[in-house]
């Protein structure tokens, strides 16, 4: 079966069909990894994800329904060799150096043209890796920055704040324990220079504290190239954020197997 977005024209919602494998991503890409950097004692390993997007020839073109093969880009990168996960010990430092990493990769595949729908997600108690995903989906368009705006706005939600980030609860969450840190300048998470990535590394750390259940870290980016980072409770992968739905059985194989072995 071939990977598929399909366009609910009804809720403007896209639905991905895949035949994607159950399993760790970060354990099965082991020994394949498509490059590395040095982190803490080993290294810090990418592996390509090729089971959900693949390079398409097609648009998202057409008239009331809109289907494309699965066009754009996966990849998790990984900083565990075991299916363990150090997030909760790592000093402001080394998650430092992971954001770092973590901008080197969004900068180096920006020249492929992947797709600019950028989702980047780390679940605090999975295998230690980041999901990160680029996908053709459009982003939705607002009048204005939407962050610049949330972050005039935030008053009674605002948490805290540091020399370049502000801390504040969205308004209107997507689940009962959602934190936003945003930065107070319009910019791309691919132009955060060194002192930035370290103030934003030194919120990761407080916020990482704070939740004792699993969360997820949500790295994002608007329409008008303002990043965020958001705090979320439970477990999150990026195709949820980007609001994505998942099925695994293709629709028209569906009907024809209910038609064929059925007899309604
Ligand atoms: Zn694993
Ligand atoms: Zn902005």
């Amino acid at each position: 079966m071939v990977n598929e977005f399909r366009l609910d024209p009804e809720s403007l919602s896209f639905t991905l069909i895949t035949n994607r494998s159950e399993g760790c991503k970060a354990c099965k890409g082991k020994g394949n990894d498509i490059a590395s950097a040095p982190f803490m004692r080993g290294r810090v390993k990418v592996y390509e994800i090729k089971d959900d997007v693949q390079p398409s020839k097609y648009e998202l073109s057409g008239e009331f329904f809109k289907s494309s093969l699965a066009d754009g880009y996966e990849e998790v990168i990984v900083d565990s060799d075991n299916h363990e996960n150090k997030s909760k010990t790592f000093t402001v430092e080394e998650i430092e150096q992971l954001l770092s990493i973590l901008e080197d990769r969004i900068n180096s595949l920006d020249k492929y043209k992947l797709g600019q729908n950028m989702m980047i997600t780390r679940t605090q108690e999975e295998h230690g890796y980041f999901d990160l995903l680029l996908l053709p989906i459009p982003r939705k368009e607002t009048k204005g920055c939407f962050e610049c705006e949330s972050l005039k706005n935030a008053s009674n939600r605002e948490i805290y704040s540091t020399e370049n980030f502000l801390v504040y609860v969205p308004f209107a969450p997507r689940s009962d324990f959602e934190i936003v840190v945003a930065p107070k300048r319009h910019i791309g998470f691919g132009q955060c220079d060194p002192m930035l990535l370290f103030d934003l590394a030194g919120v990761v750390k407080k916020l990482s504290g704070i939740h004792e259940k699993e969360a997820t870290w949500a790295i994002s980016q608007n329409a008008g190239g303002h990043f965020k980072l958001k705090f979320l409770g439970g477990k999150a992968n990026p195709y949820d954020l980007l609001e994505i739905k998942i099925a695994t059985i293709n629709p028209d194989l569906l009907a024809k197997e209910i038609r064929e072995t059925k007899k309604l």
